[in-house]
């Protein structure tokens, strides 16, 4: 077998399959020259918010932005405390010392990599002022059972959907009850970076909610805390969405299902060829859950070793996350000790996202799953069965 390279993700392929829908939008926006909140910016606030089931949608700067921007109007005084998980991207707890705040981290379940209620629930203390969900590699994290705990408690629970556009869970109840990423948080985040599920030509991100005052709220922040121009009635920051990105992204957002479609049918035959294997641990999917697989994130034994293994061969890999953040040097000050959040450091040891993006091809598929299997002396080369 030809050691064929596959990339863990190929923004190029994807370019080259929607270009023709892509440059023509762009390129009306460049002849129109409204480069700051045109029409194109609003049209998407109201796509994303009409997939997402909330009514506003808020354009902004980038996904860290999105957390910031809801984080800024909490008005955080210091020593307030915002429970964060510490295994998931840095923006996620450095957005809340940006606000003010401080963060505390509880550890992260086994099996979905995500925040549970029981971890939430020790951590909270009076002065708990807000709860990040993050819904880690596109899963939603058990959100009914944290909104009943965070309603009990008076506390919002902010969404960082950064990685699960458009992931549903069932909510259960009577004929079940689909909600979305987004749709039931008091406030939730949203990333356009280019290798996001839905990613635009540079940063780009955008706040969801159902709350009308807040969306008010978030909208004066991004523009210098006024709507009207040079009249700040509050503090106020530069945080919009260019026009250029959100065409784009309204280019590409039709083709969104279907990629989401095809990551995870990548994902059930990845895992279907790793169950029999011994070592291999694919990543659980609640039954709870349709995921969207921003990232497909195994459990592997040797992972440095397979890492070197597939990079060797020319199939990209990357490990999401190195190290857990309450461990992190930004946050040495909170006096964290290595071994405090067992789960959240296990996975920074063990995990390794391998390529699941859309326009992977079966044969590149069989080459990253031969190669994985190999490095563990199973059947790898040949043999493969057909999707
Ligand atoms: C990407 C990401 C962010 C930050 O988004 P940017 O657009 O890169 O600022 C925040 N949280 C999570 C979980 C992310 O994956």
């Amino acid at each position: 077998m030809s050691a064929r390279p596959v990339p863990l993700i190929d923004l190029q392929a994807q370019h080259a399959a929607i270009r023709d829908v892509v440059m023509p939008a762009v390129q009306a926006v460049i002849e129109r020259q409204q480069f700051i909140m045109g029409p194109e910016v609003r049209d998407l606030e109201s796509a994303i918010a009409r997939l997402s089931r909330v009514p506003h949608g808020i354009g902004c700067a980038s996904g860290t932005d999105a957390l910031l921007l809801p984080l800024r109007a909490l008005d955080l005084r210091p020593g307030d405390e915002v429970i964060t998980p510490a295994f998931t991207m840095g923006a996620t707890a450095t957005a809340v010392h940006n606000a003010g705040g401080t963060p505390v981290f509880v550890d992260v379940d086994r099996a979905s990599f995500n925040v549970t209620p029981d971890a939430i629930e020790v951590a909270m203390t009076p002065r708990t002022r807000a709860i990040i969900v993050v819904h880690l590699f596109g899963q939603m994290a058990p959100m009914e059972e944290i909104l009943n705990l965070a309603e009990r408690k008076s506390v919002p629970v902010l969404e960082d959907a950064a990685q699960a556009i458009g992931a549903q869970r069932n909510f259960g109840g009577r004929g079940g009850a689909w909600r979305r990423a987004g749709e039931t948080g008091w406030a939730a985040s949203l990333s356009f970076f280019p290798t996001k599920n839905l990613g635009c030509w540079g940063d780009g991100g955008m706040i969801l909610t159902r709350d009308d005052g807040l969306a008010e709220r978030l909208r004066r922040l991004r523009v210098h805390g006024g709507l009207r121009k040079y009249f700040h009635e509050e503090v106020g920051t530069n945080s919009r969405l260019d026009t250029i990105q959100a065409a784009v992204l309204l280019a590409k957002l039709p083709f969104l299902e279907a990629w989401s479609a095809a990551r995870r049918r990548h994902a059930e035959w990845y895992t279907d060829r790793f169950s029999a294997q011994g070592d291999v641990t694919p990543p659980w999917v609640d039954p709870a859950n349709e995921p969207i697989f921003h990232q497909y994130t195994i459990r592997a034994p040797r992972r440095d070793e397979l890492l070197q293994h597939l990079t060797a061969r020319g199939i990209g890999c990357a490990v999401y996350y190195p190290l857990a953040l309450h461990l992190q040097p930004c946050f040495a000050h909170l006096g964290h000790r290595p071994g405090s959040l067992p789960e959240a450091e296990a996975a920074t040891r063990e995990v390794l996202s391998l390529p699941v993006y859309p326009e992977l091809t079966d044969a590149q598929r069989e080459a990253v799953a031969s190669a994985v299997l190999e490095f563990y002396g199973g059947k790898g080369v040949g043999g493969g069965r057909k999707a």
